[in-house]
């Protein structure tokens, strides 16, 4: 498993935002779903160790994220939700910019097949602030592939997106999830059923299920993803 978070628990002060919760993750797209304030940005930023946490384990491809933080760091790759971008770089420029951090081998070649993967092409020339929601959020994936990672995680990666816009990222999502372990933070149903294999539900810093999507649906014949999730997560 890429992904291992054992008895994991984030306190704010007095506030549990996460509360011992454990889980596993292996290649392919798992949903990482919850209300607002169910503690899913937190797990994501403890995993990619941006927060460290008050208690448990987590490690990313057998690194822990305490002990070994560089070698989760080029084992991960990262699109938090405000995705945040230099609108002044243009977009290539940013692209060598995050090589260079990463010392990418032959950065140009791979940038290339980085624009080209996340159908960059048509905007390669422009600077970042010129672009659509869209294309800024196709950066921010570039930016998160670029080294070819294994593990990626995705917090809220379409909110906001119109929905031509949501299906190019969801397929270069789907894409994607065939060789890398994916953590996919979203609120919409449909996303969940288009591009996940498995599910997480969070809520108040708990998990109320964990399973397979087909595993979930087989539990709950006759609900929709939405009645499930409310009926996990109402109160
Ligand atoms: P989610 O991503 O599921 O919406 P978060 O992980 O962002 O949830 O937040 C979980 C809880 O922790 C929320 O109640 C939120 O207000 C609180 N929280 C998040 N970040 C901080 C912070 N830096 N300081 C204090 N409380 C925080």
């Amino acid at each position: 498993m890429s992904i291992r978070v054992q008895a994991l628990t984030k306190l704010y002060g007095q506030q549990k935002a996460v509360d011992g919760i454990s889980f596993s993750a292996g290649p392919g797209v798992l949903g990482f779903l919850g209300p607002n304030g169910a503690g899913k940005s937190t797990t994501m930023k403890i995993l990619t160790c941006f927060i460290p946490q008050t208690a448990g384990t987590a490690s990313v491809c057998g690194f822990d994220v305490i002990a070994n933080p560089l070698d989760v760091r080029r084992h991960i790759g990262y699109l938090p939700e405000s995705n945040p971008l230099y609108l002044d770089m243009y977009v290539k420029e940013s692209l060598g910019f995050i090589a260079g951090i990463h010392k990418i081998h032959e950065p140009e070649k791979r940038i290339a097949t980085i624009i080209e993967q996340t159908g960059l092409g048509p905007e390669q020339h422009k600077k970042i602030g010129q672009l659509s929601k869209g294309y800024r959020q196709r950066v921010g994936l570039a930016q998160a592939i670029l080294h070819n990672p294994d593990v990626l995680i995705l917090d809220e990666p379409t909110s906001g997106l119109d929905p031509n816009q949501l299906i190019g990222i969801r397929q270069l999502i789907l894409e994607l999830g065939k060789t890398k372990t994916i953590i996919l933070s979203t609120h919409i149903m449909q996303e969940v059923e288009a591009v996940c294999n498995n599910v997480i539900i969070i809520n108040q810093g708990k998990i109320v299920a964990d399973d397979t999507l087909q595993g979930l649906r087989n539990k709950n014949i006759n609900s929709t993803l939405e009645q499930i999730f409310i009926s996990l997560t109402s109160n």
